[in-house]
């Protein structure tokens, strides 16, 4: 299976998507986007390039990822769901797929460290991983908070020969991590590549991270013509940053026929100060260098943000998501933490399957979604992850020991 880069289609030049994305950054940096800009060009355009991230795709992540017919999860006429299984990956999520385009992409500038945020590690454990292997500097930026929550990541970061950073400012989370991967980028520019974990921050990082995703929907929509012979009716995918959204909804951007869905974490309710839902209760801001729908109040002060899911728990959504809502290409839709945690039980139950709690989001709106278009119907529902990192928290939430 062939990846190349798209030139054709949004991002314009300025690295806008309609309205949305652009470069709102500090002067230290412009320089060093305008040169990861050129560096993405050339590279893209490189056929050796391309071929060296499909080898690794292939033998060290293990692409592709298979689909699975999940036939127990809803009883009752209902329509065909299908995962793609971007849970069976090196590492457990599809992160992976970007950390190892970025690194390298940075390894052909000549840099030999490489830095990350992360919020409940997932990136950063993808990242430490693929340094390891490139033998690259890891260095991760860590809410202090996280660091404390997600204690096992941060071992295996370790392990994985990384240093974690823990990031004591704002809410000690992952939108102050995301700060401070940036200021030390700034100080550092000429020997640091900044790794984004998703399709985030300024003009390159959106466009060229759904470069590095795009793989999983090229995969998923050749799969199930030649399974099913015919497109889905509906591609459902959950969205945090929306990396694995953009990566699955790429390809079938064209096909009109196919219905994309993008999937909140509405937390305790989208009306609800505890929410993380940016699309569904935002309003146009900026933040992380582009611009795009964001979780602000009136003085546009970024809001906390709340969900049971560490990784939907950030207060932005990619650029292209909001253009992609504005046009109503995509529709966006919220779930909240009761509903996700009762998909990730009956998917670990009915199917033997434990999913990552941001893609037990998808689960459960594929769920309703799947009764409403009946037997015709044919739904594509992207399992971004396993939930091997999320039993100690739905342990604890339900008051079980887990041994430390
Ligand atoms: C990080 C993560 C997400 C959210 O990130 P996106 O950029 O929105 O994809 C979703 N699922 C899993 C398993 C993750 O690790």
């Amino acid at each position: 299976m062939s990846i190349e880069a798209d030139q054709h289609q949004l991002p314009d030049a300025r690295g806008y998507f309609g309205r949305f994305g652009g470069v709102f950054v500090p002067e230290v940096l412009m320089e060093a986007l305008a040169r990861l800009e050129q560096a993405t060009r050339e590279a893209f355009a490189d056929p050796a390039f391309w071929s060296e991230y499909e080898a690794l795709l292939r033998d060290y992540v293990g692409r592709p990822s298979p689909i699975y017919h999940a036939e127990r999860l809803v009883d009752g006429p209902h329509a065909p769901i299908v995962f793609k299984r971007e849970d069976t990956n090196h590492t457990g999520a599809h992160k992976i797929n970007n950390t190892v385009g970025q690194a390298l992409l940075a390894r052909r500038m000549g840099k030999r460290r490489l830095i990350a945020e992360t919020g409940a590690g997932m990136h950063g454990v993808a990242t430490a991983t693929i340094g390891a292997k490139l033998g690259m500097q890891v260095d991760v930026y860590m809410g202090a908070v996280d660091v404390e929550r997600q204690a096992l990541n941060v071992y295996l970061m370790k392990l994985l020969g990384a240093t974690v950073y823990p990031v004591e400012s704002g809410t000690r989370t992952l939108k102050d991590a995301t700060n401070e991967a940036f200021r030390e980028w700034a100080a550092r520019v000429e020997d640091t590549f900044y790794v984004i974990g998703s399709v985030v921050g300024a003009h390159p990082y959106p466009y060229l991270v759904r470069e590095f995703q795009k793989v999983i929907g090229v995969e998923a929509r050749a799969q199930i013509l030649e399974r099913y012979g015919r497109l889905p009716s509906d591609v459902v995918a959950c969205v945090g940053g929306g990396s694995n959204a953009m990566g699955i909804f790429h390809a079938f951007v064209g096909d009109a026929e196919v219905d994309l869905w993008g999937v909140e974490a509405a937390g305790h309710g989208v009306g609800s100060i505890d929410t993380a839902a940016s699309l569904n209760a935002g309003s146009v801001g900026i933040l992380h260098g582009s611009r795009s729908y964001v979780l602000q109040d009136d003085e546009g002060q970024v809001r906390d943000t709340h969900s049971v899911s560490a990784g939907l728990d950030y207060p932005g959504v990619g650029p292209e998501h909001s253009y992609l809502k504005d046009s109503g290409r995509a529709r966006y839709v919220a779930i909240d933490d009761a509903q996700a945690l009762a998909a990730f039980h009956h998917t670990a139950r009915r199917e033997g399957i434990v999913p990552a709690l941001e893609s037990a989001h998808a689960i459960a709106f594929a769920q309703k979604l799947a009764v409403e278009r009946g037997p015709g119907g044919l739904l594509v529902v992207n399992l971004s992850g396993r939930g091997d990192k999320d039993v100690r928290t739905v342990a604890a939430l339900e008051g079980a020991e887990v041994a430390r």
